[in-house]
C-alpha cells in the first residue's frame, strides 16, 4: 500500500465541484485515509510549492492557492502516487486524456482543479506538511 497527497484546488472548491472530484477519486479505487479543508495563507502555499519559486507563475499560483479554501486528501491504494497522477490528467486540461478529472472538470493550466504528488519524495514532504498521525485512518 502507497499513500499520495492531494489537493482539491479553490476552483474547484468555488464551482461546487469537490463531490465530483471525490466520487472520482473513490470511483478509482482509492481510500481516502484524511480529508480536512482549510484556507491557506500567502506563506503557508509558498512553502508548500518551495520546489517552484524560481519558476514565472510562482506568484500567481501562490495567489490563486491561497484566494479560498481547498480540501487536502491521503489517498491510499497499491501505486497511490503515480495512480493518483494518472486519474488527474496533464497539468494543462487542455492536454489532459478523456476520463481524467482535468479534462472533465479543469478550468485553465493553472486552475486545473487538483494537486498530487509527483514522487514518494514529493508525498513524504506534502503529506506531514498538512496532516499528524492521528488524522491519518
Ligand atoms: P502539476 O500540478 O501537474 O504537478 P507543476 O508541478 O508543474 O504541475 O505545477 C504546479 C502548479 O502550478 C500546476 O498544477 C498549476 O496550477 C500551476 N502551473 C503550472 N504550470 C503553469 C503555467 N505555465 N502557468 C500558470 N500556472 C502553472
Ligand atoms: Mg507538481
Amino acid at each position: 500500500m502507497e499513500r499520495t497527497f492531494a489537493i482539491i484546488k479553490p476552483d474547484a472548491v468555488e464551482r461546487n465541484v469537490t463531490g465530483k472530484v471525490i466520487a472520482m477519486i473513490e470511483e478509482g479505487g482509492f481510500k481516502i485515509v484524511g480529508m480536512k479543508k482549510i484556507l491557506l495563507s500567502k506563506s503557508q502555499v509558498e512553502g508548500f510549492y518551495y520546489v517552484h519559486k524560481e519558476r514565472p507563475f510562482f506568484g500567481d499560483l501562490c495567489a490563486f492557492m491561497s484566494r479560498g479554501p481547498v480540501i487536502t486528501l491521503v489517498l491510499e491504494k497499491e501505486n497511490a502516487i503515480a495512480d493518483w497522477r494518472t486519474l488527474m490528467g496533464a497539468t494543462n486540461p487542455a492536454n489532459a486524456a478523456e476520463g481524467t478529472i482535468r479534462k472533465s472538470l479543469g478550468v485553465s493550466i493553472e486552475e486545473n482543479t487538483v494537486h498530487g504528488s509527483d514522487s514518494p519524495e514529493s508525498a513524504s514532504f506534502e503529506i506531514p506538511y498538512f496532516f499528524n498521525q492521528l488524522e491519518l485512518v
